[in-house]
């Protein structure tokens, strides 16, 4: 075996796999290293892969046991107070098209899958004996000679390439060492999530959530699901289990959690909702994690996402959105996997590793939707922060819903007044006016 590989790739993660299955398929040699035991391993998602990118990788991936547990068929967003529950509610046969535009995962097992994908278009490449998955390896330092990045580093041993991608994942720490992101990235732009893994029989769950053969439900949730602090909840549904779990703001966390109150209190608040414990009742915890995860403010970016022979693709760069609609963090990453090989494969055609060649990598991310979509809803990440939106509004919302879903034997009022009503009693019009607005302009 030649010891040089043309490109060495940090973390077996969406990024990391995307990235080299790309590799494969452009038939070049190439050497993946996960310190987990398994790709999959170490990872926790919520979690929808939103998309149809998979498509490309993997084209008809629906056709056999793939590694997803259901297709987004059915989306809620819930506003809750102490009392009710109020939910926009979407399901729309369109969803059922494939390629599906959402997939809810397990990450354990869906980048386990993705990384047999990558074993198989090896075997089928140009390299079949000298590309290589390497898991249970931590990679301690990536090896710069002359400003260069020329392999890494781990343990006693040194690999060596002409590129390295690096897809670690939120906790950058070869992206720090290398120098394109600043040790400091402060704590407004970062979020703790953390996921319940619920077990139920299928039938109970499949009948509980309406779901008809791979059909899921996804269903976020504002308010009283973080009680107080700034972020909010999700529930997916699985095969046979739901994830269910909250996405909180650090600094908000810091300011509002106590030796007394700890995240997982926050979780048990949410789950002690009574909509929320009549879709959980019966099932049985099988599994609790917890992981940090960016918050989608572009000032959290690395200043950039290349260097000489070296390329950032997925949470490795903060690339991820939380538009309010959607938690895009795994699309992002194979998207930029995607791109970042793609790059790598020029770059070997040219010959050419330097910063001038890789920087073809920044202008293929800023004409994909990641980067078009991370510039746009900037203000929609912003409108996520306002106070009001996980305090008032959703009291609002539920005090104007009581108002009109009660029926009694009383003189009804007309819907605006009952509006007006429920405005005054939790917040201001003016203060609803405003954030109207930013809404309505964010998104
Ligand atoms: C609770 C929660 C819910 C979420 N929900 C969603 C969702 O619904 N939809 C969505 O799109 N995104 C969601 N996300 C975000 C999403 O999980 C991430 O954006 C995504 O996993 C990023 O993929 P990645 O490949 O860049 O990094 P990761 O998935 O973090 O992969 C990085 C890999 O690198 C490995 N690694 C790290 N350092 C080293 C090293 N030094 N040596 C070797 N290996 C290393 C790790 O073990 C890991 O396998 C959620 C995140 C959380 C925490």
């Amino acid at each position: 075996m030649d010891d040089k590989f043309d490109c060495i790739i940090v973390g077996g993660g969406i990024a990391g796999l995307s990235a080299a299955l790309t590799l494969a398929r452009s038939n070049m040699k190439f050497l993946l290293v996960e310190r987990g035991e398994f790709s999959g391993a170490k990872n926790v998602s919520g979690g929808v892969l939103w998309g149809s990118r998979l498509a490309d990788l993997v084209p008809d991936y629906w056709q056999e046991e793939a590694g997803f547990e259901r297709y987004v068929r059915h989306r809620r967003l819930t506003f809750l107070d102490d009392q009710s529950a109020f939910s926009i509610d979407f399901k729309s046969d369109h969803f059922n098209e494939q390629p599906y535009k959402g997939l809810i995962v397990l990450r354990s097992k869906f980048d386990n899958w993705l990384a047999g994908k990558v074993e198989e278009a090896i075997a089928e490449s140009s390299y079949p004996e000298d590309s290589f998955i390497a898991t249970n390896i931590l990679v301690d330092t990536i090896i710069m000679e002359s400003g260069r990045a020329v392999g890494i580093r781990t343990g006693e041993e040194e690999f060596h390439a002409d590129v390295v991608i690096i897809a670690e994942g939120v906790n950058n720490l070869l992206t720090r060492q290398v120098g394109l992101q600043d040790n400091y990235v402060p704590a407004d732009y970062m979020a703790t999530g953390v996921k319940e893994i619920i077990r139920f029989d299928q039938n109970v769950l499949e009948d509980r959530f309406q779901l008809d053969g791979n059909s899921g439900l996804t269903n976020e949730f504002i308010g009283f699901a973080s009680d107080g602090v700034e972020g909010g909840g999700f529930l997916y549904t699985n095969k046979d289990s739901v994830s269910i779990g909250l996405v909180l703001n650090l600094k908000s966390m810091r300011e509002n959690l106590s030796q007394d109150r700890k995240v997982y209190d926050i979780l048990s608040h949410f789950k002690s909702h009574s909509a929320v414990k009549d879709m959980l009742r019966g099932g049985e915890v099988v599994e609790y994690s917890a992981h940090v995860v960016s918050t989608g403010d572009q000032r959290a970016l690395p200043r950039e996402l290349y260097t000489d022979g070296v390329l950032l693709a997925g949470e490795s760069a903060n690339l991820l959105l939380n538009s309010g609609k959607a938690i895009q963090g795994m699309d992002y990453a194979m998207e930029s996997g995607i791109l970042a090989a793609e790059t790598v494969a020029e770059a070997k055609a040219k010959g050419d590793f330097s910063k001038n060649t890789l920087k073809e990598y920044r202008k293929k991310l800023d004409d994909s939707y990641v980067m078009k979509d991370l510039r746009n809803f900037q203000s929609a990440v912003q409108f996520l922060h306002s106070h009001e939106m996980f305090t008032s509004v959703p009291k609002v919302v539920n005090e104007f819903g009581r108002s009109f879903f009660t029926v009694d034997n009383k003189p009804t009022p007309k819907t605006p007044a009952m509006l007006k009503d429920a405005v005054s009693k939790h917040s201001s019009l003016w203060n609803m006016i405003k954030l109207g607005i930013k809404g309505a302009r964010s998104l």
